[in-house]
């Protein structure tokens, strides 16, 4: 799955690190034209319930496990996993459609999915978000108030299992000062649209007046 002129990009993060925070920004400076090229997040699939203040289709399409199950069966998704104890899962329409259209597509899943999407499509864009600390990081998790105290012990528990695989990832950002971090991220998400097919794509006026005779 890939586009002339638009790229696939997978953020993952432990829980709390800021993720879902700094590609809403992303999202928004995109929306306002700072970026070369219109970017849209993937709604994943899951089984997980929806925490309050969540929208369906918006932050994720809420289903049962049967469904799921049906899902993979129809090998309707492009990469699914286990994540704390529920199902998530990218469909396959939620991102060719876009990519066609010139459109970044932005993937917030763990790790897992991460490294099936690498193994069919070395292109993607692959960035981990660190936090500066664990000790910040539990306090993320508390201050969001999305979460249990028993839900937020068993992510911190997770975290340090989850943050091992930052290696698999071409990029590292630290979540330290938002305002750097996502300045970090817009860096690399431009970097990438900057290449030579993209630009082909993107100024083939230019380039044929420039290099007519
Ligand atoms: P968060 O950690 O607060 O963002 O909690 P979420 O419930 O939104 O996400 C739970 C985990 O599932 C995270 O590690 C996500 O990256 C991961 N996740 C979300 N969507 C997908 C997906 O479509 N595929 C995969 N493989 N993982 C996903
Ligand atoms: P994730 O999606 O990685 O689970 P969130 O984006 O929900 O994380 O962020 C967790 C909490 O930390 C939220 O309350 C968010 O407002 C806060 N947060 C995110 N980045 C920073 C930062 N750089 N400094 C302080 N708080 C942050
Ligand atoms: P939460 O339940 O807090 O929304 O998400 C927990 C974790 O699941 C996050 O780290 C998130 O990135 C991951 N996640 C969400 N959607 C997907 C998905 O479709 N696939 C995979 N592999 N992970 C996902």
């Amino acid at each position: 799955m890939a586009s002339a002129n638009a790229n696939l990009f997978i953020v993952a993060a432990p829980s709390g690190a800021g993720k879902s925070s700094l590609i809403s920004a992303l999202l928004q400076r995109a929306q306002e034209g700072h970026l070369l090229n219109a970017a849209q997040l993937s709604v994943s699939h899951t089984t997980r319930l929806k925490r309050e203040g969540e929208v369906n289709g918006e932050h994720y399409h809420y289903i049962t496990v049967e469904q799921f199950t049906q899902m993979v069966l129809q090998e309707a998704f492009y990469e699914h996993a286990k994540v704390f104890e529920n199902y998530y899962g990218t469909s396959r329409v939620a991102i060719s459609d876009k990519l066609s259209q010139g459109i970044d597509v932005l993937l917030d899943i763990d790790w897992q999915g991460a490294r099936q999407i690498k193994k069919i499509n070395p292109e993607v864009v692959s960035i981990y978000i660190l936090p500066p600390s664990k000790e910040e990081l539990y306090v993320r998790l508390v201050s969001r108030g999305s979460d249990s105290d028993s839900v937020i012990d068993s992510r911190m528990q997770q975290a340090q299992q989850e943050m091992s695989h930052y290696t698999e990832f071409d990029y590292v950002i630290v979540n330290d000062n938002f305002t750097d971090a996502l300045e970090q991220l817009i860096t690399i998400v431009k970097s990438h649209s900057l290449g030579l097919a993209q630009q082909q794509v993107r100024h083939k006026d230019l380039l044929a007046s420039l290099l007519k005779q």
